[in-house]
C-alpha cells in the first residue's frame, strides 16, 4: 500500500516557496505529495519574550487542528515561517514527532537574512527541500543516517543541511521503499 504524504503551510508562509519545494520533494520521493491549504499559526508554544515558538506544543496543536480537518495522511509535514526553539537551544530548524508521523520545519533559519547575510532565495529553497526530506523520513520512522550527503543526515547546523544532496542515500531509500515504512 502506498503511503500518503501531505505538506501543510502554516500561517503566512510564502506559497511560491512551498509549491516549489513540494514539486522537488515529490520528484525525490517519486510519488505525489498533497499540498494542503494553509492552517493558522498555533497559539500553543508562543513565547512573546523570545519572539519564538516552542516547537513541541506548536506541533501538537498543528497536529490536532489537522486531525480535526478530517483529511488523513500517513506522514504530514507542516512548513512554518515563525522561529522555533526547544528547551536548551537558541532555536531549531524543525521538530519531528515520529510516533505521530508528523513534523514541522521553519523557513526562518534557512534564509541568509536570518544570519544578517545577503539574501539568497535559491539557497534557501534548496535548504527547505533538504530539511523537508529529512523531516519526512524521520516522520515515517526512519533513523538519522551517518552518510553526510544523505537527506537523513543530522540537521543540527546549517552547514549539515548545505552539505546534503536533495536525495536519500541508497540504504535510506531502500528502507523507505521496502519494509514497514514503505512509501
Ligand atoms: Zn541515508
Amino acid at each position: 500500500m502506498d503511503l500518503r504524504m501531505a505538506i501543510v503551510p502554516v500561517g503566512r508562509t510564502d506559497p511560491v516557496d512551498v509549491e516549489a519545494a513540494v514539486a522537488r520533494i515529490a520528484k525525490v520521493l517519486n510519488k505525489p505529495v498533497d499540498l494542503r491549504p494553509p492552517v493558522a499559526v498555533p497559539k500553543a508554544g508562543d513565547d512573546h519574550a523570545r519572539g519564538q515558538h516552542l516547537a513541541e506544543p506548536f506541533l501538537a496543536e498543528l497536529r490536532g487542528t489537522f486531525a480535526r480537518s478530517g483529511v488523513a495522511a500517513d506522514a504530514t509535514l507542516f512548513v512554518a515561517d515563525v522561529d522555533l526553539y526547544r528547551p536548551g537551544t537558541d532555536g531549531v530548524f524543525g521538530y519531528v514527532d515520529a510516533a505521530a508521523h508528523v513534523a514541522v520545519v521553519s523557513v526562518r533559519r534557512l534564509r541568509e537574512a536570518f544570519y544578517k547575510r545577503k539574501a539568497d532565495p535559491v539557497k534557501a529553497r534548496a535548504r527547505l527541500v533538504k530539511l523537508a526530506l529529512y523531516a519526512i523520513g524521520r516522520a515515517l520512522g526512519l533513523p538519522e543516517c551517518r552518510e553526510a550527503g544523505c537527506a537523513l543526515f543530522t540537521t543540527t547546523a546549517l552547514a549539515d543541511i548545505d552539505l546534503k544532496r536533495e536525495q536519500y542515500c541508497a540504504a535510506c531509500w531502500r528502507r523507505m521503499t521496502t519494509g514497514a515504512h514503505r512509501i
